[in-house]
């Protein structure tokens, strides 16, 4: 498969002040990951709340600048673009956000919020970009009908529907979705999860799909990477996943979900303790304090990446 974005050795540190500590500390949210995304494809990244997954994907489009790696975009480091140079690429990389309330301006209209990106990256006539927002909108389940209204006239549903066709009008290749539908109801997840399948297959769109819903991942992913603290601790196709996770994280993260098949039950793995602080990370593997397999070195060292049958990549001592 065609690669589309390499991410390597990707870090986004920075400080704090801890008031009373009356010291700088740093926040190491994403430190030193490395993971290639094919084109076309649906990679998700999962992990518990606060272990870097949305750092990842607004550091990848630079909305945060990383502090050290390496972002390579169809062959260009993009992390070494200028801020014009990223402008105009940004095009390509577009991203949906969990709160679209949040994300769309409440004093425009729906034509004004999709038209505004045509005409900021200059594409199309006047009249071909109407045309352009009302096929958008159409394809997003939304009509010419909606056009004049305003974003808190929407529902939740509705409104992620915006935000999608937002990043859609600019026909992007790639798109990172960072929880797009955890903020709605359970009914609408669904049917906001077949837009963005079928979207893909329209528009012919890579996605980077950031979740700590298993159930969701498990449904659309072609490859998942699972984060720990700042660290990608295992990526594989998402059967092999599901089927045989590697690392303890991934198993005691997949024991918590509801099993399909009875006669499949796995000994529970609870994970005990919560997720430590970021901002003074475990030595060794950072999961060892919380890991019913550790062993002297997990403490010590950190693990390296081991990869299995099928590029399965796992970094645990247990495989090394
Ligand atoms: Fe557990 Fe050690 Fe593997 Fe870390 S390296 S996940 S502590 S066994
Ligand atoms: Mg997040």
């Amino acid at each position: 498969a065609e690669s589309i974005l390499t991410v390597r050795n990707l870090k986004q540190h920075y400080k704090i002040d801890q008031g009373w500590l009356k010291v700088d500390s740093v926040v190491k949210a994403v430190d030193g990951i490395n993971f290639e995304v094919f084109r076309g494809e649906t990679f998700s990244i999962v992990g518990e709340s606060g272990c870097g997954k949305s750092t990842t994907g607004r550091t990848i489009l630079r909305l945060n600048e990383p502090t050290d790696g390496e972002v390579i975009f169809e062959g260009q480091d993009i992390s070494r673009l200028s801020y014009e140079q990223m402008r105009k690429l940004r095009r390509k990389m577009q991203m949906i956000f969990q709160d679209p309330f949040a994300s769309l301006n409440p004093k425009k209209t729906v034509r004004q919020i999709l038209l505004e990106p045509l005409r900021v990256h200059k594409l199309y006539t006047p009249k071909e970009r109407l045309k352009k927002v009302i096929k958008i909108l159409e394809i997003v389940g939304l009509s010419e009908y909606h056009i004049d209204r305003y974003p808190h006239e929407f529902s939740g549903g509705q409104r992620q529907r915006i935000g999608i066709a937002k990043a859609a009008v600019l026909n992007p290749e790639l798109i990172i979705a960072d929880e797009p539908v955890s903020a709605l109801d359970v009914s609408i997840q669904s049917q906001v999860i077949n837009l963005l399948l079928n979207l893909q297959k329209e528009l012919g769109l890579t996605y980077i799909f950031i979740s700590h819903d298993l159930g969701v991942v498990r449904h659309i992913s072609d490859r998942v990477a699972v984060m720990y603290l700042g660290k990608i601790v295992e990526i594989s196709k998402t059967e092999d996943l599901y089927n045989n996770p590697l690392h303890p994280y991934t198993q005691a993260l997949l024991s918590a979900v509801p099993i399909d098949h009875p006669n499949e039950v796995k000994e529970r793995i609870i994970l005990t303790g919560d997720v430590p602080n970021a901002v003074n990370p475990p030595s060794g593997c950072s999961f060892h304090p919380r890991c019913p397999f550790a062993m002297d070195i997990c403490s010590k060292v950190q693990p390296n990446p081991s990869v299995h049958d099928g590029g399965h990549t796992v970094s645990c001592h247990l495989y090394e």
